[in-house]
């Protein structure tokens, strides 16, 4: 089966691209929960967090780093956001292929639910 966020990456599927390099792309949520929910997804194919190994540990950081240029753009650095990484199906995870959520734009609610 193909991979969804694969396919988004090679430009096989639309989606609103905010940032692109070498690495990583950042695209618009198609079902937002929040004003700002923005997806940063490595370019290389990781399909859980589990997954991830010391290899791609910069990779990780950049992910991160981009998060922030994300939450810059939008004009959330200094209200304030959320970065959510769900891992397996009991997170919530639906796309198997790792992301990070960008959420904000409104108050996050603690604990998750
Ligand atoms: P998760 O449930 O953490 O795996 O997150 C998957 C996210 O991908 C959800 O928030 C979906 O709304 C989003 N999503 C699914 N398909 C697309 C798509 N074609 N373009 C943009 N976002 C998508
Ligand atoms: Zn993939």
């Amino acid at each position: 089966m193909g991979c969804l966020f694969c396919e988004i990456v090679e430009k096989k599927r639309p989606a609103s691209i905010l940032y692109e390099d070498d690495f990583a792309l950042a695209f618009e949520d198609i079902n937002p929960h929040a004003p700002v929910h923005v997806l940063v997804v490595p370019k290389k194919h990781i399909s859980t967090n589990i997954e991830i190994t010391t290899d791609d540990n910069w990779l990780i950081g950049h992910l991160f780093q981009i998060a922030n240029t994300i939450a810059g753009k939008k004009g959330v650095a200094e209200r304030g956001f959320r970065l959510v990484m769900n891992c397996n199906p009991e997170s919530g995870q639906t796309v198997f292929h790792i992301h990070l959520h960008v959420l904000g734009g409104r108050v996050m609610h603690w604990p998750p639910g």
